[in-house]
C-alpha cells in the first residue's frame, strides 16, 4: 500500500499536479501564462553616484548620469548597420532594434520607434535655451538622448540617441557591414 502511494505521488508530481516539496497543488497565479516577460512592470534599478562611476566608462557616465551629449559622428553605433538589439548601457534593458534604426544624417544613432514604449520615459527638457523632449531609460533613469517629431514614417519620430548610452548586441549570424 505504501509503495502504491509513493508511485501515485511520483506520477502526479511528474504531471505537475502536485509539487514534490510540499504535496500541494502548485500556485501558478503569480505568473499568468498570457503575460509576456516584457509586459511585466519594470523593477527600478537604483545605484549611488559612486557605484555608477565605478560601473560606467567616463563617457557613459557623462551621458547617462549627467545628461551629457556626445559629439556627433564620434560614437560607436551612429553608422552601425548590423542587425541586432540596442540595450541601455546602464542597466541592459532592451530599448531599440536595428529594424527601427535609420540614417538621420545627424551623426547620432537614430530610431523611429522604441522596442517597447514602456521601456523609456519622456520628459520636457528646456536646457540650453531649447524646448526638447528628453528620453530616459525607464528602469535606471539613465539619460539616453531626445525625441523629435521630424522622423520618418510610420511614426514620424526621431529618437536621437547617444551611442554611449547604448550597448549593441548583434543578432546571431548577422553579417558585419
Ligand atoms: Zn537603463
Amino acid at each position: 500500500m505504501r509503495i502504491l502511494e509513493i508511485a501515485l505521488f511520483s506520477s502526479l508530481a511528474l504531471l505537475g499536479i502536485v509539487s514534490p516539496q510540499n504535496g500541494r497543488a502548485q500556485d501558478k497565479s503569480s505568473a499568468p501564462a498570457s503575460a509576456r516577460p516584457e509586459e511585466a512592470p519594470l523593477t527600478k534599478i537604483t545605484r549611488t553616484d559612486r557605484e555608477w562611476k565605478r560601473q560606467l566608462t567616463p563617457m557613459q557616465y557623462y551621458v547617462l548620469r549627467r545628461n551629457g551629449t556626445e559629439q556627433p559622428y564620434t560614437g560607436a553605433t551612429w553608422n552601425n548597420h548590423r542587425a541586432g538589439t540596442y540595450l541601455c548601457a546602464g542597466c541592459g534593458l532592451p530599448l531599440f532594434t536595428s529594424e527601427a534604426k535609420y540614417d538621420s544624417g545627424t551623426g547620432w544613432p537614430s530610431f523611429w520607434q522604441t522596442i517597447q514604449k514602456s521601456h523609456v520615459h519622456e520628459k520636457p527638457d528646456n536646457s540650453l535655451g531649447m524646448r526638447r523632449i528628453a528620453v530616459e531609460c525607464a528602469r535606471c533613469d539613465g539619460h539616453l538622448g531626445h525625441v523629435f517629431e521630424d522622423g520618418p514614417k510610420p511614426t514620424g519620430l526621431r529618437y536621437c540617441m547617444n551611442s554611449a548610452a547604448l550597448k549593441f548586441i548583434p543578432a546571431p549570424n548577422s553579417a558585419k557591414k
